[in-house]
C-alpha cells in the first residue's frame, strides 16, 4: 500500500511522474456514545481510504484526526476545530499537494460535521487552482453505500453512534467498541429542522447516541458496508 507517510519525497516524486490522483481521509475526535471510542470517525475514514488505496494502488494521505465537532463539545474528550479553522486546514492541505503535482483528490470524509467546511474550502481553492479537481465520499450520505446498512438493519440503522455506525466499528476496530457500557434505550431519532449546537445536542441525545439501541449492531453489516464503500470509491477513481 502507498501511504504518503511511509514514502520518501523521492518516491512521491516518482509516483507523480506518472500519476496525479490521491486519496485524502478526514476524520474527527468526538464523543460517540458510551460505547464507542472518540476516534470512531477517524477510524472509519481511514479504513475506507486504506482499502481503496490497496485496491487502486494510489497514494493515501495521512488522516486528519480533528474536525468540526462543536455540537459534541458538551461531552468529555471531544476536540473541535472552528469551521473557519477547518476550512483553512483543508485549503492548506490542497494547496500543498497541488504544488507538488497532485491534481485529482478523492476526499473520504468520516464525519458529517466536516462536510460544510470541506465543500466551502473546495469551492474557494478550486477557483484559485484551475487544474485541481476533488470528489468526496461519505458512507452515510452515499445512497448506494448506505443502502447496504438499511437492507440489513432496516429502521434500526439510526444515525450517529447507532447500530449502523457501531456495526462499522465492530468490523474495523472492535477494540474501540464497548457494548457492555450500554444501558437499555429505544429513543428514536426525532427529526427536526433546528440546527444542532453544544447545548441542544445533550438535551436531545443525553448519552450521545442519535438513534436506537446499538446492541442491534453486527460485524457482518460493517463488513458489507466497508466492502460496498471501497467498491464505490475505487470505481470513482478508476473512471476519473
Ligand atoms: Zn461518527
Amino acid at each position: 500500500m502507498k501511504l504518503l507517510a511511509e514514502m520518501s519525497w523521492e518516491e512521491i516524486q516518482e509516483y507523480l511522474a506518472r500519476e496525479d490522483r490521491m486519496i485524502l481521509p478526514f476524520g474527527a475526535t468526538e464523543q460517540h456514545g458510551p460505547h464507542l471510542g472518540l476516534g470512531t470517525d477517524t477510524f472509519e475514514a481511514e479504513a475506507i481510504a486504506r482499502a481503496v488505496g490497496e485496491k487502486t494502488n494510489l497514494v493515501v494521505a495521512p488522516t486528519l484526526c480533528f474536525g468540526m465537532s462543536h455540537h459534541h463539545l458538551a461531552f468529555t474528550g471531544t476536540i473541535s476545530l472552528q469551521p473557519a479553522t477547518l476550512i483553512a486546514v483543508v485549503q492548506d492541505i490542497l494547496r500543498s499537494v497541488y504544488r507538488h503535482g497532485f491534481r485529482r483528490v478523492m476526499i473520504v470524509n468520516g464525519h458529517g460535521g466536516n462536510e460544510a467546511a470541506i465543500t466551502s474550502a473546495i469551492h474557494q481553492v478550486t477557483d484559485e487552482l484551475p487544474q485541481l479537481r476533488a470528489k468526496i465520499f461519505q458512507w452515510w450520505s452515499d445512497a448506494d453505500a448506505y443502502r447496504v446498512v438499511i437492507d440489513m438493519l432496516g429502521a434500526q440503522a439510526g444515525s450517529h453512534a447507532s447500530p449502523g455506525e457501531t456495526s462499522f466499528m465492530l468490523a474495523i476496530r472492535p477494540e474501540a467498541v464497548k457494548l457492555n457500557r450500554l444501558k437499555g434505550r429505544d429513543a428514536r431519532v426525532q427529526s427536526s429542522r433546528e440546527l444542532m449546537n453544544s447545548r441542544l445536542f445533550p438535551q436531545k441525545y443525553p448519552d450521545g447516541i442519535m438513534g436506537l439501541n446499538p446492541n442491534n449492531a453486527t460485524r457482518a453489516v460493517g463488513e458489507a458496508l466497508l466492502k460496498k464503500s471501497v467498491e464505490i470509491c475505487a470505481r470513482e477513481l478508476d473512471e476519473w
